[in-house]
């Protein structure tokens, strides 16, 4: 039996999402740009799938431009509003590396620290804004250790002191837990990707409130009224349309589902093991994150005991899987590196269950003590 707690990586794909896929890689495999028949019948799909998800995202149709993933979506969002009008970029110490790095890439750029739990400061935020500020980018809730922002917060504040700024929001994570439709209206600019809502890989959107000016970062055929260009990937559109609906119907209970074994498990192991801690503030994270440190042990090492033990899961964020530096993340945070070598990220999803818990706690506590054993 293998259990899958790594669902801030990628999530499996939900079956209402592959079946909605299939008939467009066969039958319907229509050009969305053209004007015959074939093409109509792409595009009727399209302009479905586009009406879905402007609605899941408390959005109009014309705010969606499709893109192919989450990193690109933060891409468009903070190159592409830089060049439309160049300043400063400001965002989180904890973001993404597909935000961090981009900003990091521009002429002037400035990061925000955070809190213990993860949380940006305000203060030091407020600090940080002024006029050549063009955009700021906040996630709504972070990939390692779960903790959700407080968008509202940062928009009032971005509205005061930068009056340039656009607020973008990296909602990668937050959508399978969070009323992204509710609380990203706080920001001008929202990414999300279905890999991590049971969608395909290489695809995702990016809302751009009407009247906020984003340059395109992809050149071409004037895709997405010239906001990005290529040919459009029709049968993951539909996929990610799929996906939206099904996470949104049932939300409200998987949240409630998933928080109650999420407790379980970091209980039972924190319990189970001396000298291990949770990360951040339960309280106000996703429902889906299980953040521990147990110190005396290397992360990659324990790893590759749970892999063999049949438990999947991560260190820090899944592209960092193999770095022996601590995360930056957790230095952000202000974690001690002894402690912060020995992180795991146990993320679960809408298909966890009450049995895969029960196994992640009976094969963690002996692995964590072997290691400690052996070192
Ligand atoms: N932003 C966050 C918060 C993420 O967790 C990820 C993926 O790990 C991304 C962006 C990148 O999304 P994608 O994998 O679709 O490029």
């Amino acid at each position: 039996m293998t259990v899958y707690l790594d669902h801030a990586a990628t999530t499996p794909m939900r079956p209402e999402a592959v079946e909605a896929m299939l008939p467009y890689f066969t039958g319907r495999f229509g050009n969305a740009s053209g004007s015959h028949a074939v093409a109509r019948e792409a595009r009727k799909a399209l302009d479905e799938a586009r009406d879905i998800v402007a609605d899941c995202l408390g959005a109009r149709p014309g705010e969606i431009v499709f893109t192919g993933g989450g990193t690109e979506a933060d891409n468009l969002a903070i190159v592409g509003r830089h060049t439309a009008q160049p300043g400063t970029a400001v965002c989180t110490a904890v973001e993404h590396h597909a935000v961090l790095h981009a900003c990091g890439a521009l002429s002037e750029s400035r990061v925000v620290p955070v809190t213990a739990d993860g949380v940006v400061d305000l203060d030091a935020l407020t600090g940080m804004l002024d006029p050549s500020v063009t955009v700021v980018s906040v996630m709504l809730a972070n990939n390692e250790v779960g903790a959700i922002q407080p968008l509202a917060e940062v928009s009032d504040a971005v509205r005061a002191a930068a009056p340039d700024a656009v607020l973008h929001t990296d909602a990668v994570q937050a959508f399978s837990w969070l009323d992204v439709a509710r609380l990203g209206a706080a920001a001008d600019l929202v990414a999300v990707s279905a890999h991590k809502f049971g969608g395909p890989k290489g695809v995702g959107a990016l809302v751009v409130r009407e009247g906020v000016d984003v340059e395109p970062i992809i050149h071409g055929g004037g895709q997405e009224r010239d906001r990005r260009s290529g040919t459009y990937n029709v049968a993951g559109i539909v996929g990610m349309a799929a996906a939206m609906q099904s996470t949104v119907a049932g939300r409200a209970a998987t949240v409630e589902r998933v928080a109650a074994l999420r407790d379980r498990l970091a209980d039972g192991l924190l319990a189970a093991i001396p000298d291990g801690s949770e990360t951040g503030d339960r309280a106000n994270k996703i429902a889906g994150n299980c953040h521990l440190c147990f110190e005396g042990v290397e992360s990659e090492s324990l790893l590759v005991l749970l892999d063999g033990a049949g438990v999947c899961a991560a260190a820090g964020s899944a592209c960092q899987s193999g770095a022996i530096e601590p995360s930056h993340v957790l230095t952000a945070m202000g974690v001690p590196a002894e402690r912060a070598m020995g992180a795991l990220r146990l993320s679960l999803g809408s298909t966890t269950t009450e049995a895969d818990v029960d196994l992640a706690l009976e094969v963690i506590p002996p692995a964590v003590e072997r290691l400690r054993r052996a070192s």
